[in-house]
């Protein structure tokens, strides 16, 4: 197999923070993935609360 590569810069990703190359990368994916998620302008309430609408 090959070695994995960060998703978010594609250096080889590190064993300290796979599948990232490092924290600051885990980070941004984090930050994409929550912004991707909460798109909600202003009122910021997240909640995990789904298909009840
Ligand atoms: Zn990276």
């Amino acid at each position: 197999m090959s070695k994995p590569k960060c998703p978010i810069c594609e250096k080889p990703a590190s064993p300290e923070h796979l599948p990232f190359c490092s924290a600051r990368c885990a980070d941004l994916d984090l930050h994409r993935w929550l912004s991707g998620r909460y798109v909600v302008p202003g009122a910021a309430t997240p909640t995990d609360d789904e298909g009840d609408d």
